[in-house]
């Protein structure tokens, strides 16, 4: 049995991942272990914090309630 497969803290994410989050990341919208896994992403990808700056613009232009994670779109036209 091997049942003892380490576990880092925050998980590692790929930039595809990153790039999912990065929306609901700039509306703090994530949970406190995606937010440091995106943010330790950050920290070493120059790709993705150029996305996520890319992001901080578009957020303004975008309509409300894009986001529906946690019914958020639902609960803010209810
Ligand atoms: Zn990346």
């Amino acid at each position: 049995m091997t049942d003892d497969t380490p576990k880092s803290e925050v998980q590692a994410m790929s930039c595809e991942e990153v790039r999912d989050l990065l929306y609901l990341y700039l509306c703090d919208e994530l949970e406190a272990e995606e937010k440091a896994a995106v943010e330790s992403h950050l920290e070493g990808c120059e790709e993705c914090r150029k996305a996520l700056s890319e992001h901080q613009v578009l957020r303004g232009a975008l309509p409300s309630g894009f986001i529906n994670r946690k019914l958020f779109y639902y609960s803010k036209n209810a």
